[in-house]
């Protein structure tokens, strides 16, 4: 996508507008699969949640994806989109049994990540096979709004718990046939996501019928120049050697299984703004978009960084602004950044808005969400078109009130 294309793209379907490149999805995933081509069996589960548009399902199942969920509207979702329910694992955290057991009929393959949950489905339904989210207790990254590992997070059983947890599987009879972890989401060290791997093998040990090892997610991916990520090629290489001696020893080939969301489509997107005014204080010169926190939230929620670009004047002398949003609340998306010249009307380009960008947006201010854009094969394709007043009344339902008269009090 050049410049050019994106210019085209807001000319078309106005601004703000999130454009994803297909082209690029396909890159990662084959990326991702290539580094494991040592694997018999590799799935690939496409974290839902990063990007839940239909299209984006259909392109993943196009490129032979599976899907991980966590919602029954995912799963819903991913069946629409023509996914096998055999290729879609539900990790939900904190639902109620009832929906579990409703994604369960649906043929889809339950991850449970809480003892409770665990002894209450085996006991009603000791016939369907179940995979087990285990907390190894291991921090992947440095974020900690975004590390699930550590002892009292909220997501997968604890390691410790291993005896209970043998107990329950034992006197309910149930079948265990995948054990999970998703540690957090950012690996930015290979050696520490391999030593939570070790904990994974060694719990797998005590299973007999095991179909597959799920290591879940947390490929970090550059959000700058030279940033750091996820040497995915390297992690591998070690991982699949160790995946193969385990399975040598368990007696059987299984399969290995990921659920990246972010690595598959983060630096697929773009979000296009346009600046509203150009705002001078004292101390900083503002530009403000047509947008907020209400399109995209990372960089308020946990302090993201985006790349910005001013797409309309490109080669423009760099200079210093702070980029905000039009929402009546402090909506920072960039302090103090270098940008070339921005004059208003202008259209900024924000990368890395494919993971967790539209799909937390919102209508505070009674904003429209942005229409959504395909590119593919060289062409743009709406995806989703841009909601409009309708929408914001949709479901709303009116109550008629007598206007009060003013009392008119007497002379
Ligand atoms: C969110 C999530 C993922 C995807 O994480 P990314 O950092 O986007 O790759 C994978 N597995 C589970 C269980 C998740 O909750």
């Amino acid at each position: 996508m050049t410049n050019k294309d994106l210019l085209a793209v807001t000319e078309e379907f106005g601004s703000p507008v999130y454009v994803y490149d297909s082209e690029k999805i396909a890159f990662q995933y084959n990326r991702l699969k290539n580094a494991f081509n040592k694997i018999k069996d590799l799935r690939i589960h496409y974290a839902v949640k990063a990007l839940s548009n239909i299209s984006i399902l259909k392109l993943i199942n196009s490129l032979g994806g599976g899907l991980d969920t966590v919602s029954v509207q995912e799963v819903k979702l991913g069946l629409k989109a023509g996914v096998d329910p055999q290729k879609i694992i539900y990790t939900p955290n904190g639902v109620s049994l009832e929906e579990i057991e409703e994604v369960a009929k649906l043929g889809v393959q339950i991850n449970i990540d809480n003892l409770s949950v665990l002894e209450q489905f085996g006991a009603r339904h000791p016939n369907t096979p179940v995979c087990i989210r285990i907390n190894p207790h291991i921090l992947a990254g440095g974020n900690s709004k975004i590390s699930v590992g550590h002892v009292d997070s909220k997501f997968g059983i604890s390691i410790h718990q291993m005896p209970l947890l043998l107990r329950i599987v034992e006197n309910t009879g149930m079948n265990i046939n995948g054990i999970h972890m998703h540690t957090g989401s950012d690996i930015l060290d290979i050696e520490v996501f391999l030593r939570a791997s070790e904990i994974l093998f060694d719990a797998a040990k005590n299973f007999k019928n095991l179909e597959f090892l799920d290591f879940g997610s947390g490929f970090k991916v550059p959000y700058s120049e030279g940033d750091i990520q996820t040497d995915i090629e390297e992690l591998g290489e070690k991982l699949s050697k160790r995946f193969k001696d385990f399975c040598k020893n368990y007696g059987r080939e299984i399969t290995l299984a990921f659920e990246p969301g972010k690595f598959l489509v983060s630096e697929s997107g773009k979000f296009l703004a346009k600046v509203n005014v150009i705002k001078q204080t004292t101390s900083t010169v503002f530009a403000g978009i047509d947008s907020g926190f209400n399109h995209l939230i990372r960089p308020m929620f946990y302090g993201s960084h985006h790349d910005i670009h001013n797409i309309s004047n490109p080669k423009g002398k760099q200079r210093f602004y702070s980029v905000v949003g039009y929402i009546c609340e402090t909506d920072t998306f960039a302090n103090n950044r270098k940008i070339a010249e921005i004059a208003e009307g202008d259209i900024l380009a924000f990368s890395n808005a494919g993971a967790y960008s539209f799909s937390m947006a919102s209508n505070f201010n009674s904003r429209y969400r942005p229409a959504e854009v395909l590119w593919h094969n060289g062409k743009a394709h709406l995806i989703r078109e841009r909601e409009t007043f309708e929408d914001l009344l949709k479901h709303q339902v009116e109550i008629e009130f007598e206007i009060a008269k003013p009392e008119v009090s007497e002379q």
